[in-house]
Order: C-alpha cells, then structure tokens, then sequence
C-alpha cells in the first residue's frame, strides 16, 4: 500500500511539472466519510469528568483531527447521524445503506469509511454485507476510547480506515471492521470485551487482514455470499415494512410466557440465543414449537459467541419447525431473518438463506 501510495505520489509530481498542475484525482483514492457518531465521535465534558457522550464531534471535526489523512487519500465527509450506537436503528440503517450505494455509484468516490460506534457496529456492517450493492470498499471503524482520552486510539483507526478503503485489494471482500490494527469481515466480527481495544474477535474464521500504519496485510478470503452476490436489498424497504424480528435470550429455567407474549404481539420471526448448541428449557423449545406452528420463523444461535448451530444435533428442527442460525450470532441472525421474511416464510428456503450467508 504504501509503495502504491508512493508511486502514486511520484507520478503526481511528475505530472505537477510536466503540466504545471497536479492531478490530485489521479495520485490518490477519492473516499467519503459517512459519520455516524460513536465513542470515535465522543468527548469528556471536562478533563476531570469520567464519563464521555458518543456522537460529540462531527465528520469535519474527525477528518480535520487527522491531517496526515490528506497524504493518503482526497477526503469528503457527510453526517449521516451522530448517535452512540446503542440507539442505532433501521431508519438509520436504510438511510446510510441507500446513501452508500449511492456515493459508491459515482466516479468521485473510490470506498467508503462509515465511522460508528463499537456497541452495534458487527449488526451495521453485517446489515451491509447483504445489502450494499458494489465492490468498492466499504470500512466500518470506530473507536474504544474518546477523543479527549488518554491515548485515544480514533485517530489511528481512522487512518487505518482510509488506507484500507483506499486500497484495490480490498475491493469485492464486503464490508470490513478496522479497529486496533486489525480487519474483521463485517460478517465475522464480533464485540467481545466491554471496553479494551482489542475488543472486536472474528471467533469462527478469523481475521481478515492485519494493518500497520496503513499498510494492509491480508490472511484470509471472504467465501460467503455478500454485496453483488446478495440477494437482498432495501430498495422498497421501509421501517414499517420489515418483518419484525425479536431475539429471546435463554439461560436457566427460562419459561415460555416471554415467547407466548412475543407471538401475540405478532412477530415474524423470532432468535433463539440458546444455550451450547442452540438449546433451551422444555417451557421454552414447546414455546417455540407452538410459536414455529403459528408460522412464526424460529431461528436458533448459540449464546456462547462462537461455533456452528447445525440441524437436527440435540435439537430435532425438522420435527419442531425450526431453523439452524449456523455460524451467525443472535443480533446477526435477527438482521438475516428479517431481510429473508421480506422474500419468503418458506422454513426450507429459509434455511438455505441461513447456510449461504
Ligand atoms: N456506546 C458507544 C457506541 O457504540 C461505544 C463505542 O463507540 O465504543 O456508540
């Protein structure tokens, strides 16, 4: 990368003398920002204070804190919200999908960066796995630390985010995480620690790339189904129109009334995080079963953090009506299902959508 980058520059002076003006647009990648908030947004009140508030800063304010940004990449920001990602949403969901689409359309824009806070970020960017439809890159980065802390690690991030979304090599992998030196794909990533740096695992596949000061490393390939081989998208998705979807968390003696009360409130769908293999208690798997019956998708995952949820192992889903989450964590087969139940209630097809993405 940095080579490339240094060629690029080379030719850019070169031009800069030959025909006395330099061709910015032809040295560096062209990335928008699209700002979301987030800790990497965030600020202390004052010095003394303790606490910090998300989404402080806004996407001028971020790109303008890096200076070394402008030496990588022709940068332009946007504010698509400025939230903590606690309160992330699906009205913001597909109004950042829709505008990245649309930057990505443009000749003016090479990849994406999509500042977000950590909290959410795996659902964001596993929501645009299957919905973004181009190869250009698409990073997600945020930060564990506020801009006023102590070694706040945003700004790193945030040049390791330019880098990656400026480079070719990442074109066609799908969305990635960057925080801490380290690229996840979206679909893999997962928040794991409540508050350390090196909070984001990818526990199933692995990483995907490792950085150094923008220089990009890659490990492994994505193979599953994303962006241009997905099937899904928003167009004609609205807040009102997606299938709602709710996640039941299990643990010991958990009983069936919370499940009861979900499909009387008319769910599509509900997760199970199960316990292990995607287990429950009696009360709870008969709830399911009655819920499955009522032909509300019940979707099973496992509340460990990792691993396959395959069919039929303890759990008999050809019998019960049920469907196997397979690799994806609960809040990640909630955003699956949904999208799925926009194309179809068919517990087989179902399925299939659960073992190709
Ligand atoms: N609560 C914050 C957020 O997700 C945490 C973070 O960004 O790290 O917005």
């Amino acid at each position: 990368m940095k080579i490339q980058i240094q060629r690029k520059l080379l030719l850019a002076a070169a031009l800069t003398v030959a025909l006395g003006f330099t061709p910015v647009s032809w040295a560096l990648p062209k990335i928008k920002v699209l700002a979301t908030g987030g800790t990497i947004a965030g600020a202390q009140a004052t010095q003394a204070d303790a606490g910090y508030k998300s989404g402080t800063f806004s996407v001028d304010d971020l790109i303008k804190a890096v200076p070394q940004l402008t030496n990588i990449a022709v940068m332009s920001g946007e504010q698509v919200a400025n939230i903590g990602s606690q309160t992330m949403n699906h009205e913001v969901w597909l109004k950042l999908a829709a505008r990245v689409n649309e930057v990505l359309k443009s000749d003016d824009v090479d990849g994406v960066v999509i500042t977000h806070g950590t909290d959410t970020m795996e659902e964001t960017g596993y929501f645009l796995s299957l919905v973004v439809k181009s190869d250009k890159p698409v990073v997600l980065v945020g930060s564990m630390r506020p801009a006023t802390a102590i070694s706040a690690d945003g700004p790193i991030n945030l040049y390791n985010a330019v880098a990656l979304a400026g480079n070719a090599e990442a074109r066609g992998r799908g969305p990635l995480v960057v925080l801490n030196d380290t690229v996840h794909y979206a679909r893999e990533a997962q928040k794991m620690h409540s508050t350390r740096m090196d909070t984001f695992s990818s526990p199933n596949r692995g990483i995907a790339a490792m950085m150094n000061t923008g220089k990009t490393f890659f490990y492994s390939a994505n193979t599953v189904r994303h962006t241009t081989k997905s099937e899904f998208s928003v167009d004609g998705l609205t807040v009102a129109n997606l299938p709602r979807v709710e996640v039941v968390y299990s643990y010991a003696n958990l009983g069936g009334d919370i499940i009861d009360v979900l499909v009387e409130k008319g769910v599509k769908g509900i997760v199970l995080a199960g316990v292990g293999d995607g287990n429950s208690t009696d009360a709870a798997i008969a709830a399911l079963e009655k819920a499955a019956k009522k032909g509300v998708a019940v979707v099973r995952c496992s509340r460990t953090g990792s691993g396959v949820v395959d069919r039929n192992v303890e759990v008999n889903d050809d019998k019960l009506g049920f469907i196997a989450g397979m690799e994806l964590n609960a809040q990640k087969a909630r955003i699956l299902l949904m999208l799925s139940l926009t194309k179809t209630s068919d517990t087989h097809k179902l399925q299939e959508y659960f073992n190709q993405y």
